[in-house]
């Protein structure tokens, strides 16, 4: 029995192992898809762990993604260029860092008919996801994109190289203002997320403009606090359970080289959600 693994801290609220692993069954593969919570301290050990024989891949979320690429032995491209991996894959022993989040957070765009082209977007965060939805809506044609980052040298850190790749689009930081006009603002941060889901990453006072979309990259809980501020404005909104199924998709995909059960997937993550009982903070 070969072991897949989510390297992350917290990884508890994931509903990943029940997705892949209702996909391994249907598939027929006899792997079993388990988290590993892995703090900073531990990514060197959880990394080892990976290298084990009976190990065929891993995914990576929360806070690795950006400082898992040095432990890793070659990068695909695409890692390369967003700086950032959330799956890898073990080739003749060695492991690849790849990243599926960028075309699993675009699928439900493309699925609603969102047109990217020339759009003003906003994102919130700075991090492993940030990097992907930012470069994922360069490649898309957008014409501008604010970033919004707690941490201020992070987020210009992450201006700094998509402007270096996509000299033409327009990337500010910080700038509150671009919210009122942006055509589609995106959570990549983890705020919101259970067991802190009365936050929103809006700033007091702020809302996103009527008719614009508002996504979510978080998805438990499914209608975020930030979900509901844009629903109230008269935006359209898209939670993060489809982009989950489709970069873990792509990630099966990768490791397995078959053809990955969508709709088994998207099932099985949405019943594991129905049956959470995980305890809000207020
Ligand atoms: P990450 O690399 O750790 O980055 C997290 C980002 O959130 C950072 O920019 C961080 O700011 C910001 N942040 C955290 N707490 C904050 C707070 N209280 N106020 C303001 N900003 C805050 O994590 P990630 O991998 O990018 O993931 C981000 C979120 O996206 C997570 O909730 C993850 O579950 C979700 N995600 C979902 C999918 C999906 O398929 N639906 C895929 C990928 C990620 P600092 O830099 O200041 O710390």
């Amino acid at each position: 029995m070969k072991r897949v693994f989510l390297i992350g801290d917290p990884v508890a609220h994931s509903v990943s192992p029940a997705m892949h692993n209702a996909a391994f069954r249907e598939e027929g593969i006899e792997w079993q898809y388990e988290l590993l919570p892995t703090p900073v301290e531990r990514l060197l050990q959880a990394v080892e762990q990976i290298r084990g024989d009976d190990c065929a891949g891993a995914n990576v979320t929360i806070p690795h993604k950006e400082t898992i690429l040095a432990y890793m032995d070659c990068l695909t491209d695409r890692a390369r260029a967003l700086g950032a991996a959330n799956t890898i894959i073990k080739r003749d022993g060695m492991l690849v860092g790849d990243n599926t989040d960028a075309n699993g957070f675009l699928q439900p765009l493309i699925a609603r008919g969102v047109d990217l082209v020339g759009a003003s977007t906003v994102i919130f965060g700075a991090g492993g996801a940030a990097r992907a939805v930012a470069f994922a809506l360069a490649e898309s044609g957008v014409s501008s994109i604010a970033l919004m980052s707690r941490t201020s040298l992070r987020g210009r850190a992450l201006a700094e190289r998509i402007s270096l790749c996509f000299p033409r689009l327009q990337v500010t930081v910080g700038d509150l203002d671009q919210i009122t006009t942006a055509q589609l603002c995106v959570n990549a941060t983890s705020v919101g997320m259970v067991p802190f889901s009365h936050a929103s990453p809006l700033p007091p006072g702020a809302n996103v403009p009527a008719g614009s979309v508002a996504y979510d990259l978080v998805y438990r809980p499914r209608r975020t606090m930030f979900l509901q501020q844009a629903e109230r404005s008269g935006a359209r909104v898209i939670d993060g359970l489809g982009m989950l199924v489709q970069q873990g998709a792509a990630s099966l995909e990768l490791w397995t080289g078959v053809s990955a059960p969508i709709e088994i997937m998207y099932r099985a993550a949405q019943r594991a959600l129905l049956a959470d009982h995980t305890e809000d903070i207020t």
